[in-house]
């Protein structure tokens, strides 16, 4: 996941209204509020100039993030605008540092059908893949190094369904295995 690819996450909307949050907050800084400043108009006018420019970068940083919060919010299916508002508007960047903390994994694609689904699925909601490999008995997911299902207890080295990136699951095979009642 390279910073090029990220930074097409977010909008172009968002770009052009940080460039001019960017623009504006540096010239109103530099032009008006340090010379004007108890704290800054003593400064030599090169200092004045370099803090302008570092210090307008913070507001534009700030459209970036929310906008790529936005983007990334929207691919990762989560609830992008609630997560956009909380960026913008909950105070000391709180609603940005949560989302980092609490985002979904990006969606994965059905090696069986393609289509795009959360991460945290066990089986395709398109065309019942299993997308990791389950427990025959339980149908919960397993891992392949576990040697038995931590849910129903089976043995999962016989049971486990292979995760479906080959082929389909081979809903005989599933027959095949589940217990019997008729006697
Ligand atoms: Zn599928
Ligand atoms: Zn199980």
């Amino acid at each position: 996941m390279s910073l090029q690819n990220e930074m097409r996450v977010i909008p172009p909307v968002a770009k052009a209204l940080a460039v001019l949050a960017y623009l504006g907050v540096a010239i109103s800084l530099i032009a008006i509020l340090i010379p004007q400043s108890h704290n800054t108009s003593m400064m030599p006018k090169g200092g004045q100039i370099a803090l302008g420019i570092f210090a307008a970068a913070v507001p534009a940083i700030y459209v970036l993030l929310v906008g790529y919060i936005y983007g990334d919010a929207r691919r990762r299916r989560m609830r992008y605008i609630v997560w956009t508002l909380l960026a913008i508007f909950v105070p000391q960047a709180i609603g940005i540092i949560l989302y980092f903390i609490l985002r979904d994994s990006l969606p994965v694609f059905c090696p069986h059908c393609g289509a795009s689904v959360k991460a945290a699925f066990t089986f395709c909601p398109q065309c019942a893949a299993a997308l990791r490999p389950t427990c025959l008995q339980c149908k919960r997911p397993v891992e392949h190094t576990w040697s038995h299902c931590p849910n129903c207890g089976a043995v999962t080295s016989a049971a486990t369904q292979a995760t479906a990136s080959a082929a389909a699951p081979d809903p005989r095979a599933l027959e095949g295995n589940k217990p019997s009642f008729s006697g």
